[in-house]
């Protein structure tokens, strides 16, 4: 079993992650993108070439936690996404953006983030 299977298994929702933290300033991370909804950070065990998150500043615990109220920062979260990942320069050949949403889905932080990976070719479909 994979170091994050465990770690996804073990995961509880909490208050606070490491990503609240994150996203409070508390812990410095050099930031991608960073305006008063969200935040954009390389990840630090990258999957890819280019692998970075994007967190809501609010913390939500994981996306099935989101309501309507949510609808318009959920899009925010994806746009910003998308220019990041130009700003990384993976739009010409591609990129993938990916939720993990709990035990299931190998959720290790329980602050809501998108995955974004790209710089190689990418299979399909996920383990
Ligand atoms: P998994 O750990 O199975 O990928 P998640 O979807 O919850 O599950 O992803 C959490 C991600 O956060 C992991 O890719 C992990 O490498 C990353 N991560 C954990 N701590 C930090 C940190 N301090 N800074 C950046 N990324 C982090």
């Amino acid at each position: 079993q994979s170091d994050e299977k465990t770690k996804a298994q073990t995961a509880k929702p909490t208050e606070d992650t490491i990503f609240g933290k994150i996203a409070r300033k508390e812990i410095k991370v050099d930031l991608l993108h960073d305006d008063d909804q969200c935040v954009a950070f390389h990840d630090v065990n990258k999957q890819a070439p280019s692998h970075f998150l994007v967190i809501p500043k609010e913390p939500i615990p994981q996306l099935s936690a989101c309501t309507s109220s949510h609808e318009k920062l959920l899009g925010h979260l994806l746009i910003v996404a998308t220019q990041v990942a130009k700003k990384q320069g993976l739009s010409d050949d591609g990129y993938r953006l990916v939720i993990n949403n709990g035990r299931n889905a190998c959720q290790s932080v329980y602050h809501l983030h998108i995955h974004v990976l790209g710089g190689r070719q990418l299979d399909w479909p996920p383990g």
